[in-house]
């Protein structure tokens, strides 16, 4: 089962401009920001009580960011769902009939391990599920 709402992920064009933008409209300072070379994204956290928010600026013309606001424009991207074992719910929502992006997991940001839910399968929205990432791995 899906633990809890983990962050929202939000596309922005311009991760300065709504890092200053979403300090002024949450009242916390962003407490991280990290690329993520394999998505062409850069990101930045903000620590909203029990949740976060996630902002995504592309750093590549074809990455998915990039795609998403060229066809949507900025806003609502995804909702990540935390989950205890990531391999055990990809399968379970495979065998519900759930479209997987990601297979298998791969490394996100924030100390995650991560797969996304193609949309056309749940009703248009993005679901990216992650698992903290234990020592050991
Ligand atoms: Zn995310």
């Amino acid at each position: 089962m899906l633990k809890k709402v983990e962050h929202i992920g939000i596309a922005v064009k311009d991760l300065k401009a709504s890092n200053l933008l979403f300090e002024a409209l949450l009242g916390v300072p962003h407490y991280k920001t990290e690329a993520v070379a394999s998505e062409g994204v850069t990101t930045s956290f903000f620590d909203v009580g029990t949740h976060k928010i996630e902002l995504l600026e592309a750093t590549q013309p074809n990455s998915p960011i990039a795609k998403f606001i060229a066809k949507k424009g900025e806003g609502v991207h995804h909702i990540a769902f935390e989950v205890e074992n990531l391999e055990v719910e990809l399968a379970r929502l495979k065998a519900e009939g759930f479209e997987l992006i990601h297979e298998t997991p791969k490394e996100g940001a924030d100390n995650k391990r991560i797969a996304f839910l193609h949309p056309k399968t749940t009703n248009g929205v993005l679901i990216e599920l992650c698992q903290e990432r234990s020592n050991k791995d």
